[in-house]
């Protein structure tokens, strides 16, 4: 990681000040500018944790930063230790700590021996601008807390990403939800991850969500999640484009729109729409949208060379077929509606479902037309299957929503996310 000090900016400035205020510096603004108070919060923290109090953040401040940012620490057993003290000087519990240590007995702690102390704070940040980075940080300090998470790849990206999946539950009813097809719409990726951890945490709890008993879910069903489909994208959106980009020159030839990329940009990183690159009446879509001038790459709309010309794509549509969906949701944003339908495909059911999630999310339902109508991952899994999916178009406003909406998103599609495995 880089230093971080006065005047420095980016998304991991952010993270870092998310961090200081959950646990107690309030650094006042999260706006990924290193100003002069998250200058005094990081002298704060340091000073509590015997630092040197300079308000840079070097190698030796990250040091110490690092677990809380994964949300757990490792720690090493002493003589005289008990579950009970460490969970007390971590501000932890000690069911946490059961809870990531599944082979650890609590009575016979052994000198020596090593166990994952999970912080008591949540894991799924969703107050910041949510880049690969801290997704893939994120999975890892959900795995450490929640050791029967399943965690895998799909495949990678064209810059070699890792297009990450988990999996939730254990029953033969097979789901599969997916977001962040394109970039402007990663606001979708912490909704995903902040569900599973909100689930995750319910199991371990034996509780309740919305009245859904979610260890009737776990044996009923298996929620297979992939977060973020177009790592390439959200990392162009938020982070910017960087000169050791591979595709420098090109992505400023195919941006054609003279605006940033964090404003436009929606496509993968070679310029196509991976939410129109799905062998479904693709070649009609492709007359249309080189009519309407996206015959080549650029921000949005264009189609590819051929159906899963992309890896992310393809890594999409094999993970289908590798498994047996019953249904499946593809969140993007916005607008707040749900397409259900695809050239009369889709099976009867769709439509009383369609309702059911209308009714708990208070999203309205819609029909795609024109450009949206062909190629999507919604459109290709009712052909294929004759089964129902879904595209959720998530919040409402311009694209990329600001991720202040995120808790109206997240309150408004819990229920829809708990009923789309059980219905
Ligand atoms: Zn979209």
């Amino acid at each position: 990681m880089r230093v971080l000090r006065l005047g420095s900016r980016g998304t991991d400035v952010m993270e870092i000040q998310a961090l200081l205020r959950k646990i107690g510096y309030d650094p006042r603004s999260i706006d990924g500018i290193f100003g002069e108070e998250t200058r005094q919060s990081v002298i704060a923290f340091q000073r509590n944790n015997g630092l040197t109090p300079d308000g840079v953040i070097g190698p030796i401040t990250h040091k110490a930063l690092e677990p809380l940012l994964l949300g757990y620490d490792i720690y090493k057993i002493r003589s005289g230790d008990t579950l009970y003290q460490i969970a007390r000087n971590y501000y932890t519990t000690v069911e946490k700590i059961v809870t990531a240590n599944p082979t650890v007995n609590p009575y016979n702690l052994r000198i020596g021996q090593q166990i994952v102390v999970p912080f008591g704070i949540d894991v799924v940040a969703t107050n910041i601008a949510y880049t690969y980075e801290i997704m893939e940080r994120n999975i890892r300090g959900l795995r450490a807390r929640y050791p029967f998470l399943e965690v895998g790849s799909a495949g990678r990206s064209v810059l070699g990403r890792e297009l990450y999946y988990l999996k939730i539950g254990n029953g033969p009813n097979q789901v599969f939800y997916n977001g962040s097809h394109h970039s402007l719409e990663w606001i979708t990726t912490p909704l995903l991850m902040k569900f599973i951890e909100n689930f995750s945490k319910a199991y371990v709890q034996e509780t309740n969500i919305r009245g859904y008993d979610v260890r009737t879910i776990w044996d009923k069903s298996t929620i297979y999640i992939m977060p973020m489909v177009n790592p390439d994208g959200v990392d162009l959106v938020l982070n910017g484009l960087q000169p050791d980009n591979p595709f420098y020159n090109e992505l400023l030839k195919w941006n054609i729109t003279g605006l940033p990329f964090s404003q436009v940009w929606n496509a993968n990183i070679r310029g196509v729409d991976l939410n129109h690159n799905y062998d479904a009446l693709w070649e009609r879509y492709k007359v249309i949208a080189q009519q309407q001038g996206y015959g080549s790459p650029g921000p949005t709309r264009y189609p590819g060379k051929n159906p899963e010309s992309e890896p992310e794509t393809r890594a999409v549509a094999d993970f289908t077929r590798n498994h047996n969906f019953r249904l499946v949701l593809a969140y993007h944003t916005q607008g707040e509606v749900i397409f259900w339908t695809f050239q009369n495909l889709e099976p009867p059911e769709a439509r009383t479902i369609a309702e059911l999630f209308s009714r708990v999310s208070g999203y309205r339902l819609g029909e795609a037309y024109g450009l949206g109508a062909y190629s999507g991952y919604k459109d290709w899994f009712i052909q294929q299957y004759r089964r129902p999916g879904f595209t959720i178009e998530a919040g409402l406003g311009k694209n990329p929503l600001p991720i202040t909406q995120f808790d109206k998103i997240y309150n408004d599609n819990e229920e829809l996310l708990l009923l789309a495995s059980v219905v």
